[in-house]
């Protein structure tokens, strides 16, 4: 495919049209270890690799779109928030954020715990041999099946989310003659995202049992009488891609005030609180996120603080990143497709996936980076839009991103900071097929989890 560029679209020095972006950046070669996982760099030929290996071999051997896993990251992050608690914190990753057999093995050999949301993820951990007693069962809406499922295995806790659940677990869990160790989830009226937290209204939603009214405490009272639940703690998550912990400062004095109450009611000193995950990442070179020990730092003085003057134990803590381990270990690679360059606005760089892969921009407007990394460029800046393939306008990857103006059909792109709730939410809408994921691990590649194919599509349709 020759590289010649395409008609000239707009330039950065033109009029530009309203989007979430600053300046073009000084050097669009160059790749912000903020954003992209720990062993990606790129080589003297320009070329872009992870893990040792090159991109352009990636494409070749696995095709486009993947993603791209560093496994050297991915452990790294486990390990760094596994030792910045220490031993007397547990950390329990976020399975929802993404999944596989070989993630559960590298979570189990990093010391670290495991969340499920339902009955797939929990089968999914317990194939890869993750021990059950480390496994938390979260969820609004288990089903007795999935409840039986997990009492059976021996999960070490199911987070109870409704007065309907205590009653329901309690009563599966004494049929099985066990006694399930729980604890409830709460909303303490905080919501954090980002920069800012919002106090009011957080009870006006689905998961858990609001602090407001009387409510969890009278949820503690009915967990506390039935013998079949162990009740060792109270859970509260605020939010997601946080950056500012006051918001955790608010829930863990509410919390706290909770297990003092309970402590004055009951004379029960429950053993655990859980703050939940919500740790946020950087999706471009703006965001600032916080490291694994300043985190554990400030969320243990907190804690601690609170307890202190409550005058009780301070309870054992557990946190459940997902996002936080998981984001920025991955990429997804795509092949350029066409482009359409629309004057006076940007340029439309399709690629040959889409929201199939990456529903977060089209759900959340979320924002990412995205750059040439099958060779460098000294073209200029062109201001474009990364979309998919699908039948659909809003199928948009990266909304607004500067890439060089000779981009040209063939090439390879990436979006770093895809490895969370990408994979995990992808679709096969329009029957596009789900990319596989490719760990890369010292030279290196493999495939964790592999691509779809039409015949993977043809055998549910059974019509
Ligand atoms: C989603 C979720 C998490 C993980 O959130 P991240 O933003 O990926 O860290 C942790 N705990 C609970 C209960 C959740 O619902």
């Amino acid at each position: 495919m020759s590289r010649s560029a395409h008609p000239a679209g707009p330039r950065h020095a033109d009029v530009l049209p309203e989007g979430h972006y600053s300046a073009p950046p000084a050097d669009l070669n160059f790749l912000d270890p903020k954003v992209w996982a720990q062993t990606v760099t790129r080589g003297a030929d320009g070329v872009v690799s992870v893990g040792g290996i090159d991109v352009k071999q990636l494409a070749e051997e696995f095709g486009t779109p993947a993603y791209v896993i560093d496994e050297t990251d991915f452990r790294g992050r486990a390990r760094a928030w596994r030792g910045a608690f220490g031993t007397d914190a547990d950390v329990f990753y976020a399975g929802k954020a993404f999944l596989s057999r070989a993630v559960v093995r590298w979570l189990h050999e990093e010391g670290l715990n495991l969340d499920v949301c339902s009955g797939g993820e929990l089968a999914t951990a317990l194939s890869a041999g993750m021990p059950a007693d480390r496994i938390a069962f979260h969820g609004n809406n288990k089903s007795p099946a999935e409840i039986r499922r997990a009492i059976e295995a021996g999960v070490g806790r199911i987070v109870l989310d409704s007065f309907q659940e205590i009653v329901r677990v309690a009563h599966i869990a004494r049929d099985l003659g066990t006694r399930q160790r729980v604890q409830i989830r709460v909303t303490v009226g905080v919501e954090a995202h980002t920069h800012e937290f919002i106090a009011t209204a957080h009870e006006d939603q689905k998961f858990g049992i609001p602090l407001a009214g009387g409510q969890a405490a009278e949820a503690v009272r009915r967990a506390l009488q039935l013998d079949g639940l162990e009740l060792i703690g109270i859970h509260s998550h605020i939010g997601s891609q946080i950056f500012d912990m006051s918001g955790f400062e608010v829930a863990a004095h509410r919390v706290v005030g909770l297990l003092k109450d309970i402590r004055d009611e009951h004379g029960v000193e429950l053993p655990e609180i859980d703050l939940g995950g919500g740790l946020g990442i950087a999706y471009t070179s703006d965001d600032d996120p916080r490291e694994p020990h300043e985190i554990a730092k400030a969320l243990t003085e907190i804690v601690t603080r609170e307890c202190e003057a409550a005058r009780l134990r301070t309870p054992r803590i557990s946190v459940e990143p997902g996002r936080a381990i998981v984001g920025p270990t991955a990429f997804t690679l795509y092949e350029v497709g066409t482009i359409k360059p629309l004057d006076g606005l940007r340029t439309y760089v399709s690629v040959d996936g889409g929201m199939s892969d990456n529903i977060r921009t089209a759900l959340y407007d979320a924002e990412y980076s995205v750059a040439l990394v099958s060779r460098t460029s000294d073209a200029e800046p062109m201001l474009a839009r990364v979309v998919g393939k699908h039948c659909e306008s809003g199928d948009i990857v990266v909304r607004d991103a500067f890439l060089p103006a000779d981009l040209a059909p063939g090439d390879l792109i990436a979006v770093p900071a895809t490895g969370a709730y990408c994979r995990s939410m992808a679709s096969n809408y329009n029957h596009v097929l789900r990319p596989p994921v490719v760990a890369v691990n010292d030279g290196e590649a493999r495939v964790i989890v592999r691509r779809e194919t039409e015949e993977d599509l043809l055998r549910l349709d059974v019509g």
